[in-house]
């Protein structure tokens, strides 16, 4: 019996990912997390399969699937107790491109891209003192000639070791100077294959030691030149186009959740069925039974909300306040299955070996990234409830 969540969609695509994941054990991700390495094993076999270039259209090599297609995959890797984290950015930072770059700059990243030469995913946006509040960043890009010169520094730039191309909001017009609050940002493509390196490289990265296995890291800016070809779209739009994207991050994320949670009440289903206290199953109590279906019950809502955002999204409608509670209820109920599965294990929840610990401190990091729960709260009351801004 397997825990699936909604009507399953693209049931090919899920098989395949499953049989992928299966080569990559609980041993495996167990390893990876404990030296906190990247698996790039796992990244490369999803790459030669295709899977990470799901949403580039089939013109740039590509598979041009539909937005649902890349959940069902983000999905399954989750429910298979493994991380898209690694890579899932791989998926849809290529977004910014496809969406706002020139022909040009579509054809010089796009195969590339697709064909796993090239990697985008790290996405500098964060930065130590703006937190949330994006307006306020204040690494700038200034026009010398034909290049731009940027100075600054992002944190939890995720992904930035394990990246070619880093793309890159940075402040071109001061903020004091822009008539409208959302302009005067623009965003970039940094190549980090040669801004690491000279002495001193124009771009360090440190890595940050965190909770999860995340690759995430700090990154230092200092004068690095980018050719001004690099810029995507126009100057002082950037921010835009980030919020372009969001929506399907915010749906792919969501999709991350809902694989978790059914890993939690699979994993917490099946060993509450084989511990026996007491001369029973413990899972005859309905102490441990009942949260269990709870944990289940509230992650079946939050699938239906996830498919109905990915099909206003696919459709081309509006979808900011589906997308974003897809993201919030998909996360508390993750976080949900997580507390009732290391509950369901006892003091076993708590060993190494079971995973439960570790999958328990990879779905916490959803209420807090890609956009913590009070904001997407706050964007509801505001922009659907019409309440006045908090912020
Ligand atoms: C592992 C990890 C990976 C990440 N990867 C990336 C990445 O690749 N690229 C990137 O750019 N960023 C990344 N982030 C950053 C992430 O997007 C931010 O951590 C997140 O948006 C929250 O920002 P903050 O940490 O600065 O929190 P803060 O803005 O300092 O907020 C702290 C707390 O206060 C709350 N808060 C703040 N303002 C309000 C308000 N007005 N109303 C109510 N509550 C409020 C927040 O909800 C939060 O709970 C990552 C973070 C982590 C931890």
């Amino acid at each position: 019996m397997a825990i699936e969540l909604g009507e399953p969609d693209h049931p090919d695509i899920r098989d395949g990912v499953r049989a992928l994941c299966a080569r990559f054990s609980g041993a495996y991700w167990r390893a990876h997390d404990r030296d906190r390495t990247y698996p790039g094993e796992f990244v490369q076999a999803l790459t030669e399969a295709g899977y990470l270039a799901a949403l580039i259209p089939e013109d740039y090599g590509g598979s041009g699937l539909p937005l649902s297609a890349a959940a069902a995959i983000l999905e399954e890797i989750h429910a298979s107790g493994g991380n898209g984290a690694a890579c899932h950015a791989q998926m849809y930072t290529m977004g910014t491109i496809l969406r706002h770059g020139s022909a040009e700059q579509k054809r010089r990243w796009l195969p590339d891209i697709a064909a796993g030469r090239l990697r985008l995913q790290a996405f500098g946006v964060s930065e130590p003192s703006s937190g949330t509040d994006t307006l306020s960043l204040t690494t700038t890009a200034r026009r010398d000639g034909d290049h731009y010169v940027i100075h600054g520094q992002k944190v939890w730039t995720s992904r930035a070791e394990h990246s070619d191309l880093m793309l890159l909001l940075a402040r071109t017009t001061p903020r004091d100077r822009v008539t409208r609050k959302g302009e005067g940002l623009s965003v970039f493509v940094v190549d980090l294959r040669t801004a690491t390196v000279g002495d001193p490289p124009p771009v360090v990265i440190r890595p940050i030691r965190t909770m999860i296995n995340h690759a995430t890291t700090e990154v230092f800016i200092d004068g690095l030149r980018v050719p001004a070809d690099n810029l995507i779209g126009e100057e002082g739009k950037g921010f835009r186009y980030i919020l372009d994207g969001m929506n399907a991050e915010r749906i792919l994320i969501a999709a991350e959740c809902l694989g978790d949670a059914r890993w939690f009440i699979d994993t917490a289903r099946r060993y509450a069925n084989e511990r026996r206290v007491f001369g029973r199953p413990i899972g005859q109590n309905q102490g441990i039974q009942f949260p269990i279906a709870r944990a289940y019950a509230q992650a079946q809502a939050a699938a239906l909300m996830v498919r109905r955002a990915a099909a206003l999204f696919e459709a081309g409608r509006p979808c900011g306040a589906e997308a974003n509670m897809a993201k919030l209820l998909a996360s508390e109920a993750s976080w949900a299955a997580a507390d009732m599965c290391l509950q369901t294990h006892g003091g076993y929840g708590f060993a190494e070996d079971y995973d439960v610990e570790r999958k328990f401190r990879e779905t916490r990091l959803y209420q807090i990234a890609p956009i913590s729960t009070n904001l997407i709260l706050a964007y509801l009351a505001e922009h659907v409830l019409g309440l006045p801004r908090s912020y």
